[in-house]
C-alpha cells in the first residue's frame, strides 16, 4: 500500500492511502473506494479535494470536510474524525465497519471507542 502524503493550505500534510492503480481509502471510512479523494498539488498551490462522494459512507470531500485555509494544525484530521464517528453511529458501530477502519487504516477501533464512551467490542 502506498500512502500518499499532500500538503494542504493551511501547512498541515494529510495522509491518503492508495491501494492499488485507482482504488484509495476513504480518509474517513476507510472504505476502499473508486476515487482519489485529495490530489496532489500542481506547481506550487496546495492539495485539494476531489469533490466525489465516498460510496460507503456518503462523504463529499471538499464539502464536508472543508476545513479552510486558515484552520489551526490538525484541523482537518479531527474533522475526519468527526465524520467518522458520524459514520459509525448511522452504523450503530457494526463489526464490519469497525473492521473495515481497522483493517485498512490500522485505526485503534477501542481507542475511538474509549473516546466516544463506549463499551469497547470483544
Ligand atoms: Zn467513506
Amino acid at each position: 500500500m502506498k500512502i500518499l502524503k499532500l500538503k494542504i493550505a493551511n501547512g498541515d500534510t494529510i495522509e491518503i492511502k492508495q491501494l492499488d492503480e485507482e482504488h484509495y481509502a476513504c480518509p474517513v471510512c476507510r472504505s476502499f473506494g473508486y476515487g482519489q479523494p485529495w490530489f496532489e498539488a500542481e506547481g506550487d498551490s496546495f492539495a485539494g479535494p476531489s469533490f466525489d462522494i465516498c460510496p460507503c459512507c456518503k462523504v463529499q470531500y471538499g464539502l464536508e470536510d472543508s476545513v479552510g485555509d486558515t484552520s489551526q494544525t490538525g484541523a482537518l484530521d479531527k474533522r475526519w474524525e468527526e465524520l467518522r464517528i458520524q459514520w459509525l453511529n448511522k452504523m450503530d458501530w457494526a463489526a464490519w465497519a469497525l473492521e473495515q477502519l481497522k483493517d485498512n487504516l490500522g485505526v485503534e477501533t477501542h481507542e475511538i471507542e474509549r473516546k466516544e464512551g463506549r463499551k469497547p467490542s470483544a
